[in-house]
């Protein structure tokens, strides 16, 4: 049975997309046409560097979809996408992050509409909503922890889980419900073995009204699927960046002012998830192996979140 490459939910009939999914991403019923084979997005994307953000291996471009929403087409500037290629250091990474994004989503962590468009020479592209450009047009505004910090961009691997928590007090406008937001997407992040949640991967989002809010999640990724011996979170817990028990989450939420109730409730909301979460991987686009050592990754998380 053929998997939604939007939800990753099984289509009927062998569809690529279930009409609603393509509406909610592109607002259209048709998942827009994309012919660009790899070498010719890397040439693309070489044009138009400089106009471009290109951040670390990650190649970046900037999309849109046409004037008569039949097409995607590359732009300089002003796309309303972003999207990812695929990339050779890096095999199945655009799976990995539509597939750990859609776990997210299940818990409950508010994020863009995404979805993965399939390149003339099979791989995969990873697609998402910019966050900060609204249906009505105009940019809101977007600064990352590392500018909240006031430091450096090369910074971003320093701070702690902490940190994240005092740049919500001094700038939230609802500090606790937006602290209670970190503390999910922070659990759910080290629950799909993410290590490469850091300061730039954090955003506060001015909205149209001027309210500051988290920012939808984005660039989750479970790294250790990519980078096996590496695992390790960028940003320590409690003073702890690996070893991380059911105790650690508790002792964080005591700092972030939870509720122990409501943090037992966080706790449990994530382990209740392993199922769901475990089907989704099988129906996802990555490999057998990486689905069946995803799972078990999960699972073992899990049963430190039940104090195992
Ligand atoms: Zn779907």
């Amino acid at each position: 049975m053929a998997s939604c490459g939007i939800c990753l939910k099984p289509t009927a009939d062998a569809a690529d997309y279930h009409p609603q999914c393509a509406m909610r991403l592109f607002g259209t019923r048709r998942v827009p046409h994309f012919d660009v084979e790899m070498a010719e997005l890397y040439a693309q994307a070489a044009r138009l560097a400089g106009k471009m953000s290109i951040s670390g291996v990650q190649i970046k471009l900037s999309m849109k979809v046409s004037e008569d929403q039949s097409r995607l087409e590359l732009v300089s500037a002003g796309g309303r996408y972003i999207l990812k290629p695929p990339q050779a250091v890096f095999p199945n990474l655009a799976e990995n992050e539509s597939l750990t994004m859609r776990i997210a989503d299940m818990v409950g962590i508010e994020i863009s509409p995404h979805g993965l468009l399939r390149l003339k020479d099979g791989s995969m592209a990873y697609i998402i909503k910019r966050f900060d450009r609204p249906e009505g047009g105009g940019k809101l505004q977007v600064e990352d922890f590392c500018q909240l910090a006031g430091i450096s961009a090369a910074e971003k691997y320093t701070g702690s889980a902490e940190l994240c928590v005092r740049l919500l007090r001094q700038f939230a406008d609802e500090p606790l419900i937006e602290i209670r937001k970190l503390f999910r997407l922070m659990l759910l992040s080290w629950w799909v073995c993410n290590g490469d949640l850091h300061l730039k991967n954090l955003s506060m989002l001015t909205l149209g009204d001027g309210r500051h809010q988290l920012s939808p999640a984005y660039d989750l990724v479970n790294t250790r699927l990519v980078i096996p011996d590496d695992y390790a979170l960028s940003l320590p817990v409690c003073g702890k960046k690996d070893s991380i028990t059911r105790r650690t989450w508790l002792d964080f939420a005591k700092y972030c002012d939870l509720p122990v109730k409501a943090a037992e409730s966080l706790l449990s909301a994530q382990t209740d998830a392993l199922g769901a979460a475990t089907d989704l991987i099988q129906q996802s686009f990555l490999l057998p192996a990486q689905k069946n050592q995803y799972a078990q990754m999960i699972k073992e998380h899990t049963r430190v979140l039940q104090g195992h």
